[in-house]
């Protein structure tokens, strides 16, 4: 069958079952996601779908082929109703067929949820009062008398159906007008630059571009490459918009206050442009899940306001060989690096060898920036990304550009491959690994963060050096490295955890940790700069 399809009848589930059936499947579940009957404190009568078929039939096929690679099962579909609707009617159905009943459950939740954020479906409620509506999300399906702005009667209100926030701001405000086709995608005015053309921007389309941070970097960084039409734009902050980030992050609204920003942008680049396949990473980048996330990616662009996500998206990038390009503002002033990790280009270790560490340099909220300040830095990371992705002249290599937008005083700085540099020295090390082995060093602030994001912390200092210097935390297990390395029974990592070696410099716990690695222990891991660093950043 089909992987995904319209359909404008009924849907017969026995039907659909019987097509998805595989004889050597033990697991099936389905999603039904049906019509209800109210919405907004309105009785709704009927409801019409209505798609933009041939790009919504694309990528309803890409996100079933992901959910069957994803989870490694045999076969899965879905069929979406479009036209008109009655009460209770089946709108959505999805089905997986799997060896195993997890993989079938996950998947199953995957298409939909899936389905919801990226296939193009836009849905009408019919009124008991003669009124109707496009339903797009919470605040666009207030009912004509509220006014649009107000989001806290919005927010707080629960679809109950399993299929209502499915297609939210596909057509931001149209409540009221019911406007029905959405122009297509003009590229025109880049591809007629001669470097551009249709080959560029198919270049562009064929590009997966991660983008962390979503504020005042970012925001014109999102706006520009989701214009360019870039395939794939991924989205990482954990962060609710706040009044006062509103003076340089132009995208979001004040009525959009207190609402995820990862959430506002993702929805922002659905309306400007529903060919970009926008992913939505909700959460704070760490040593546990940076890899996994950068891995989805071909280029990576900087826009948080952290040194420890910096450092952290630098050492991914160059075990990964990606490229990132960075930038950071301060004030009036900013600066712009792009480290061509994939071509053994100079990184920020090899720069700033003595990382700095968050809270020496102040960030937008202690310091103060004027709006336009991070817009210029994200507008030349935005252009920096163009000129890298369409191979353009000019662009930024072995250099670091300052601008100083008070005086207009630029400055760009040679910068060079450090032969002591720790990520260089430790990638060459990781080429003579497997592939798929990932970074053996982490760094983290503190040992508490790193409890918290499921690291068993062990300390491999001998005795006499705890009596000196006492770990930073209560939590922590005391095996000193020729135990570690030599007891018995062999030092076994948490079933289901990982540990975090520790040390005075993070030199022998590093040495340690490559050692256990060799003996096929994976899920450890080395603590940079050991104790040393870490009182090194609470003192400062
Ligand atoms: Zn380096």
């Amino acid at each position: 069958m089909a992987a995904f399809r319209f359909s404008r009848t009924s849907l017969d589930v026995a039907a659909l079952r019987t097509e998805l059936a595989d004889p050597t499947c033990g697991g099936y579940t389905s999603f039904e996601g049906l019509v209800r009957n109210h919405n907004e404190g309105l009785s709704v009568r009927h409801l019409e779908y209505e798609a933009f078929e041939p790009l919504a039939v694309k990528e309803g096929e890409r996100i079933v082929a992901e959910a069957i690679e994803r989870f490694g099962i045999e076969r899965a579909a879905c069929v979406h109703r479009i036209g008109d609707l009655a009460i209770g009617e089946m709108a959505v159905w999805v089905g997986a067929s799997a060896r195993h009943r997890d993989e079938a459950f996950r998947a199953c939740r995957y298409i939909i949820d899936e389905v919801k954020h990226r296939v193009p479906i836009w849905k009408k409620e019919h009124y008991e009062n003669g009124d109707s509506g496009w339903v797009n999300c919470e605040r666009c399906a207030a009912p004509p008398s509220t006014p649009a702005t107000d989001a806290s009667a919005a927010s707080a209100h629960q679809h109950g159906h399993g299929h209502d926030h499915a297609h939210r701001h596909q057509h931001e405000h149209s409540a009221t007008t019911g406007a029905s086709s959405t122009p297509a995608p003009d590229y025109s005015r880049q591809i007629a630059l001669k470097e551009v053309g249709a080959r560029g921007q198919s270049k562009l389309r064929a590009s997966r571009v991660l983008i962390v941070g979503c504020g005042g970097l970012g925001v014109p960084v999102i706006s520009y490459l989701a214009g360019a039409g870039i395939g794939r734009l991924g989205l990482v902050d954990s962060d609710r918009l706040e009044a006062s980030n509103l003076h340089r992050q132009t995208m979001y609204a004040l009525a959009d206050v207190g609402q995820r920003k990862v959430e506002l942008a993702a929805a922002r680049v659905r309306a400007l442009n529903p060919d970009v396949d926008v992913r939505v990473h909700g959460i704070r980048l760490d040593a546990t899940n940076a890899a996994e996330i950068v891995g989805q990616y071909d280029l990576v662009i900087d826009c948080s306001d952290n040194f420890s996500t910096k450092f952290l998206l630098n050492d991914v990038c160059v075990q990964k060989r990606l490229p990132v390009i960075f930038s950071s503002v301060y004030q009036y002033e900013g600066q712009i690096q792009v480290v061509r990790a994939d071509r053994d280009g100079p990184c920020l270790r090899c720069i700033w060898p003595e990382a700095t560490r968050d809270g020496i340099v102040g960030n937008c909220a202690e310091a103060g920036v004027l709006g336009p300040v991070p817009g210029t830095f994200g507008s030349l990371q935005a252009f920096e990304a163009l000129k890298l992705l369409l191979d353009l002249p000019g662009q930024l290599g072995q250099e670091l550009l300052m601008l100083d937008l008070l005086t207009l005083s630029i400055a760009r700085v040679r910068t060079k491959r450090a032969a002591t540099c720790p990520d260089h020295a430790q990638l060459a090390q990781a080429q003579t690994r497997a592939p798929g082995d990932v970074a053996v060093e982490v760094d983290f602030p503190s040992l508490d963060d790193a409890l918290a994001a499921g690291f068993e912390v062990v300390d491999i200092r001998e005795p006499q050096e705890l009596v000196e210097v006492p770990t930073p935390t209560a939590k922590a297990r005391h095996i000193p490295m020729t135990a570690l390395l030599h007891g018995k029974p062999a030092f076994t990592p948490p079933a289901a955890g990982k540990s975090l070696l520790i040390c005075a410099s993070g030199r022998r716990s590093l040495a340690a940790a490559e050692e256990l690695r060799s003996r096929g222990l994976n899920n450890v891991y080395s603590l940079r700069g050991g104790i040393a660093r870490l009182i090194r950043t609470v003192s400062a």
